[in-house]
């Protein structure tokens, strides 16, 4: 590739987080011309700030109860396609994106609703019952669980880098720093729109929005932009290989709280929810908080060293379900947005519905279509 500036390509995908760069590869891999536009870094948004939990059952206590059971189902079909992908990333980069199905335990931690999801997961055979004393100090007390087995983990930060990696090797373009200021539509849908930075602009056929928390700056249907922020506060702490051995899994889920333990011996607590806060300031409330929470499911957590804390925006939405779709004002224009709790886990699938539509017009599941909201 020269190294004159970029002025056209045939699809701009604004946001370098880990919906736009799964999609920009799910494009390229399909022979076609694409450049993702980041404002900051890769994975500076919510992507950089997740877990990295891929946890579709456990995440159906979060979900509105319409709709829950395809959300699931398609949590499920994109946690499979992690696979496939996670590998192919591993070997075309010589990245570890950290990916592994270690199962994911459930603990009611004496809240009723939760035992009560917990007990509905075992009864429909999504989970097991699993005993666990934690075995972690003097009072051990042996308690209930539900284990889903084939649940697991990635590394956010990790995969995002190696997607970019790959993403260029295959012959597509990234342009980092770089905030799209406004797009102006051409009236001719066969006419290029064009992207307007502080001093530059790019002509494009296509431009896709995954600009995550951030929709709303440039969301061009004629309703509100139903995309909102959510901030979640997360704190890691250290976890000798000792501790690390008597985790009965490394995935803990809670009520109100989760906890991870990362390979590279550090323990994750996530996270606060603060809905409509789009501020990354560290609250020290919020860390007493998770770790309050954490230590109902682990109770050692207390004793742990305090390495950082951090938080991300998330791209809430109210039916927690992204929009996967075209605009209903312009042609050239998608939308890959408000992927909320669940951005990671679905990105691979959403990655395929969206090249799928944009390539073959391919009819998107009707809980991604826009339509829904209007
Ligand atoms: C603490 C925390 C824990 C989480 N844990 C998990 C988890 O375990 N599992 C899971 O599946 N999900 C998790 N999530 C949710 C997940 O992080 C998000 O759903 C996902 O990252 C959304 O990805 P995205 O690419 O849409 O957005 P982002 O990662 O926010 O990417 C959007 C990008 O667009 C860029 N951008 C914005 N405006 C512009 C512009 N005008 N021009 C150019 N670029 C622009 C931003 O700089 C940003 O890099 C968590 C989130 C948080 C905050």
């Amino acid at each position: 590739m020269s190294d004159q500036p970029i002025t056209e390509t045939h699809i701009a995908i604004i946001g370098g987080g880990i919906i736009g760069l799964t999609l920009a590869l799910a494009l390229r891999q399909r022979n076609v011309e694409v450049l993702v536009v980041e404002a900051d870094h890769i994975a500076s948004g919510a992507s950089g700030a997740a877990a990295g939990m891929l946890t579709p059952i456990f995440e159906m206590h979060h979900w509105p109860a319409k709709g829950r059971d395809r959300l699931k189902n398609f949590g499920q079909q994109s946690l499979d396609l992690w696979q496939g992908l996670a590998e192919k990333l591993s070997a075309e980069t010589g990245f570890e994106t950290g990916f592994e199905r270690c199962g994911a335990l459930g603990l009611a931690c004496g809240v009723d609703l939760y035992g009560d999801f917990l007990e509905n997961i075992i009864a429909k055979k999504w989970a097991k019952a699993f005993t666990t004393n934690l075995g972690l100090g003097q009072k051990q007390t042996h308690r209930q669980g539900a284990l889903v087995a084939g649940e697991g983990q990635i590394s956010p930060v990790q995969t995002c880098q190696a997607l970019a990696v790959l993403l260029k090797k295959m012959g597509g373009a990234l342009i980092q720093g770089m905030p799209v200021e406004r797009i102006d539509f051409s009236e001719n849908n066969s006419s290029p729109s064009t992207l307007y930075f502080l001093n530059r602009k790019i002509r494009a056929q296509k431009i896709i929005l995954a600009n995550g928390a951030g929709a709303s700056r440039l969301w061009q249907e004629e309703f509100a932009c139903p995309v909102f922020p959510v901030k979640g506060q997360a704190l890691m702490l250290g976890l000798t290989a000792e501790q690390a051995k008597k985790m009965p899994v490394k995935l803990l889920r809670g009520p109100d709280c989760y906890i991870c333990v990362k390979s590279d011996r550090e323990l994750l607590i996530g996270a606060t929810e603060h809905r409509g806060v789009d501020e990354k300031n560290i609250e020290e409330d919020d860390n007493r908080l998770l770790l309050e929470r954490a230590e109902k499911l682990l109770p050692f957590v207390s004793r742990l060293p305090r390495l950082r804390a951090w938080a991300g925006i998330r791209p809430g939405i109210a039916d927690h379900a992204p929009i996967l779709d075209q605009s209903q004002r312009f042609a050239a224009l998608y939308y890959a947005i408000g992927h909320y709790r669940n951005g990671v886990l679905l990105a691979p699938l959403s990655a395929q519905i969206m090249a799928e539509k944009i390539i073959s017009n391919k009819a998107v599941p009707a809980p991604f279509r826009l339509s829904r909201f209007t």
